[in-house]
C-alpha cells in the first residue's frame, strides 16, 4: 500500500519547487549600513524591499536559511479578496467604521497583487479561475449559502450557490453536499512569485542574504545595530515579515503569534482526461471543515495539489503524505492509481484576534499574522510597512492600527497547538463521524458517475 502510494522519485519537499527552488545566496559579506534591514525573503519582507529600493533606499534582505524557504514558496498559491476576514468573526465587537476600513483594505490585496504582477512584470502563472466552497455535511450548505451572500454583499463578487446535484459541473465527487462558487478569486504559482519577488527587488537595487538569521536588534542612535549570525548591520530602519517563522530574535513578537503547520501533496500527472472529471473548470475548491481541506489543479492542469492540516502532531512526510491521501481518496477515488510525487509543510501564524498586523514596536516594524492567508495579504502588507516606514504615506491602513494583542499564556506552546487542532478534529467528528471514521480507516470515496455514465 506504502510502496504503490508513492511515486520512486517521490521528494518530501514542495512541488513548486520543482519549477522555482529557494536560493542560496552567501557569498556577498554583509553590508556595514543600509537604510531598511529586511528580516524575511517570503512575500511580505520581498514585497517592502521591492517599495524601498523603488523608492531609492539602501535594502538589506536576511533570510536565516534559504531565500523563498518559509511558507510563500510552500503555499497553496490560492488568492481570494479578504474572503477570511468577512467570514470570520474577527470584526465583531469593532465600530462600523473599523469594520468598513478592514474590508476595504482587505479587499485591496487581491487588486494590490494583480497591479503589482501586472506592472512588475511578475511571472507567476496567475488564473483567475474562481474557487468552489464545498459543504462537509448537508447542515454547513446553509451557512456557506449565508457566507456567500455576506461575501456578495459586503466584497461585491459575484457567487453562484449549488446545489449537491449542480456542483458536479465544479467536482467531480459526491463528499461535498453543495456549495458556492466566487467567480473573481484565483490561483498562482507561489514559488514562481517568491522569485519573480526576488528578481525585481534586486533590480530596484535591494540586495538579498541567505542564511543570515538575525539574533536581535537594538536602538543604536536614531537607528538600530542588527546582530545576526554573520555580523552586525547598522539600518534605519527594520522591518520583521518573519510571520510563522518568528523566532527569538523578537520576543515581543514571537508572545503574538502562534505558528500551525499546514501539509499538502501532489499527485504525479493525471491520465489523459480525468482532470475534466475531477476539476473541470480548474477552480481552486475548499470546503467548510474544521480542519479545512484545500484543493487545486496544478496551474498546467496536470495534477493535484491538496493540502489541509490533518493533525498538529509533527509526523514523518510520508505518514503525513498517507493522512492527507486518504483524505484525497474520499473526495476521488479513481486518483488511488496515481502515485504521490511530493509531499511538504510550512508554517503559517495565527494571532489572537485573528487579525494581521503592521505596526511600529520600539522603532521596529513588523509585517505579520496571515491566519493562513497570506498570498495577497502578505504581499500587501509589506508594501504598506515599506510605506509607513518611508514616510511615503499618510494613509495607515487598518492593520497598521489596531493594538496586537498578547496570546494567552501558554497558547503558542506546542502542545497547546496539538490540543486545539484536537478539538477541530473532535467538531468534525461531531459533525460527521462516518467521514471522519472511513477517512481514518483509509476507505476510499464511492467513485462518482456522472449522469450520462449512470444512463449508460
Ligand atoms: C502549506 C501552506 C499552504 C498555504 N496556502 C495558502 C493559500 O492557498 N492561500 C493563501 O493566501 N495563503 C496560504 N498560505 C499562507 C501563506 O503562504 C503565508 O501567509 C505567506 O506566504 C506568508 O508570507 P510571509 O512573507 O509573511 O512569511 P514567510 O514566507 O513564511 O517568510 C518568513 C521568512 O522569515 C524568515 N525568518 C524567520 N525568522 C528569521 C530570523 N530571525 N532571521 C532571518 N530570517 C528569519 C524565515 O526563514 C522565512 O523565510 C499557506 C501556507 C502554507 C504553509
Amino acid at each position: 500500500m506504502t510502496d504503490a502510494a508513492f511515486h520512486p522519485d517521490f521528494r518530501a519537499e514542495p512541488y513548486w519547487w520543482d519549477a522555482a527552488p529557494p536560493e542560496t545566496a552567501r557569498d556577498e559579506p554583509l553590508p556595514a549600513r543600509a537604510d531598511l534591514v529586511v528580516i524575511g525573503s517570503g512575500f511580505a519582507g520581498l514585497s517592502a524591499a521591492l517599495e524601498a529600493a523603488r523608492a531609492g533606499a539602501t535594502v538589506a534582505v536576511l533570510d536565516g536559511g534559504p531565500l523563498g524557504g518559509g511558507a510563500s514558496s510552500r503555499s497553496g498559491g490560492m488568492v481570494s479578496s479578504g474572503q477570511k476576514l468577512v467570514l470570520t468573526a474577527a470584526l465583531k465587537g469593532l465600530p462600523a467604521e473599523k469594520q468598513a476600513a478592514a474590508l476595504e483594505d482587505s479587499k485591496a490585496t487581491f487588486e494590490f497583487l494583480k497591479d503589482l504582477m501586472a506592472r512588475e512584470k511578475l511571472d507567476a502563472d496567475l488564473q483567475l479561475c474562481g474557487r468552489f466552497f464545498g459543504a462537509f455535511v448537508p447542515a454547513h450548505l446553509e451557512t456557506l449559502k449565508r457566507n456567500a451572500e455576506t461575501l456578495k454583499a459586503r466584497t461585491g463578487v459575484t457567487i453562484r450557490i449549488l446545489s449537491r446535484e449542480e456542483q458536479r459541473e465544479e467536482v467531480g465527487t459526491d463528499y461535498f453536499h453543495g456549495g458556492f462558487v466566487v467567480e473573481e478569486y484565483g490561483g498562482v504559482h507561489p514559488a514562481k512569485l517568491n522569485r519573480a519577488l526576488r528578481d525585481a527587488a534586486r533590480i530596484a537595487g535591494a540586495t538579498l542574504f541567505s542564511h543570515a538569521r538575525v539574533l536581535g536588534t537594538e536602538r543604536d542612535g536614531d537607528g538600530h545595530k542588527v546582530r545576526t549570525e554573520r555580523g552586525e548591520i547598522r539600518a534605519r530602519h527594520v522591518l520583521y515579515a518573519t510571520n510563522g517563522y518568528t523566532d527569538q530574535a523578537n520576543p515581543w513578537l514571537q508572545d503574538r503569534l502562534v505558528p500551525v503547520m499546514s501539509y499538502q501533496i501532489a499527485t504525479g500527472p493525471l491520465p489523459p482526461g480525468l482532470m475534466d472529471r475531477l476539476i473541470p473548470r480548474r477552480r481552486m475548491v475548499t470546503d467548510s471543515r474544521k480542519e479545512l481541506t484545500y484543493t487545486r489543479p496544478s496551474p498546467d492542469g496536470t495534477r493535484i495539489l491538496f493540502g489541509c492540516r490533518p493533525r498538529a502532531r509533527q509526523l514523518e512526510p510520508q505518514r503525513l503524505a498517507l493522512a492527507l491521501r486518504a483524505r484525497m481518496l474520499r473526495f476521488w477515488p479513481e486518483l488511488g492509481q496515481t502515485r504521490l510525487t511530493h509531499a511538504w509543510g510550512g508554517y503559517v501564524a495565527m494571532t489572537a484576534d485573528r487579525i494581521p498586523h503592521v505596526a511600529e514596536k520600539d522603532g521596529v516594524m513588523h509585517a505579520v499574522g496571515c491566519n493562513g492567508n497570506g498570498v495577497a495579504l502578505m504581499t500587501f502588507l509589506g508594501w504598506h510597512a515599506a510605506q509607513l516606514m518611508l514616510g511615503r504615506t499618510n494613509r495607515r491602513a487598518f492593520f497598521a492600527d489596531i493594538p496586537f494583542p498578547a496570546l494567552p499564556p501558554l497558547v503558542n506552546r506546542p502542545w497547546f497547538v496539538q490540543a486545539a487542532s484536537a478539538a477541530y478534529h473532535l467538531r468534525d467528528f461531531a459533525a460527521n463521524p462516518a467521514e471522519v471514521v472511513a477517512e481514518r480507516l483509509g476507505r476510499p470515496g464511492r467513485m462518482h458517475t456522472t449522469s450520462k455514465e449512470a444512463e449508460g
